[in-house]
């Protein structure tokens, strides 16, 4: 595989890595076909704890970064916006944490945990965003393309053959690579000044312990210190931790800022992954 080689911290407040089940039967129907998708595996990931929360909002935050990329620096799309800031989200993710495997894991568990809980008639296959479990699968597809020995207990667990782990390399590669292309010349300069960084924390009497866990565990400073390390933003860039009135996050280009919702972390927190301590 290539390498989009940069540096930052990693991520300290990972846990150590345990062995968990994973069990997700996903029904949709389309014009009368019924698709049946049924898995079960063994990932490398973390319970539904504070690091679950965590390691998933790290990813949505990214997403939200690509977004804010597309948008700020007036980036061409080829395809679907949501692919390419989910994209983003992992070939950063892979770049700049050591433990990208528990984090990647976790999040495509949370996603196929989504796709899960939603109703099988709701399904809207005109959304912008591919179905949760496709996401999912494509983060487990471009972490097994990126590091194919860090994660062969992965494709094993989802009975990858050869060929599937070929095709997810190439088309990490092509992805990172397009998304090193594009971003050319918004990257800052060595010696060019860091964009302004504005982090808040909107007080909330009804999520108190999500601001706080997310205050605490640095999360947000870590990837707000990485953006304006990497990029050359034209403004400054405004972070904003927020009760939403929804389980969401966003990037507003009116404000130019992102915004995670305080609900998003309760929605991870009570997710139904299917682990189970073995
Ligand atoms: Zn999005």
């Amino acid at each position: 595989m290539m390498v989009w080689s940069r540096n930052m911290g990693t991520y300290q407040n990972l846990p150590g890595e345990s062995v968990l089940k994973l069990s997700s039967t996903f029904l949709s129907g389309l014009a009368g076909l019924v698709l049946y998708y049924c898995t079960t595996a063994q990932v490398v990931a973390t319970p539904r704890d504070d690091d679950f929360v965590l390691n998933n909002i790290i990813h949505i935050m990214y997403h939200e970064a690509g977004h804010a990329l597309i948008d700020q620096f007036e980036l061409p799309v080829i395809g679907q916006e949501e692919d390419a800031a989910d994209a983003f989200a992992t070939i950063n993710v892979i770049d700049a944490f050591e433990n990208f495997d528990v984090l990647l894991s976790d999040t495509a568990m949370a996603m196929i945990a989504l796709q899960d809980a939603s109703d099988s008639d709701d399904i809207d296959f005109f959304s912008e965003h591919d179905l949760d479990i496709q996401r999912g699968m494509r983060i487990i597809c471009f972490g097994v393309g990126a590091e194919p020995d860090k994660f062969k207990d992965i494709a094993a667990s989802f009975e990858m053959t050869h060929e599937q782990i070929e095709n997810c390399a190439d088309r990490f590669d092509q992805s990172m690579l397009g998304w090193h292309d594009l971003l050319k010349s918004s990257y800052r300069k060595e010696d060019a000044p860091r964009a302004d960084l504005r982090i808040s924390y909107a007080p909330s009497d009804t999520y108190k312990k999500e601001r706080a866990l997310l205050l605490n565990s640095a999360v947000l400073e870590d990837f707000g210190a990485d953006l304006v390390d990497q990029f050359a933003w034209g403004s400054k860039l405004k972070i904003i931790a927020r009760e939403c009135g929804e389980a969401n996050a966003f990037y507003e280009p009116a404000t130019g800022s992102i915004s995670i919702c305080y609900e998003m972390m309760t929605l991870l927190r009570g997710l139904d992954t299917g682990l189970e301590n073995e």
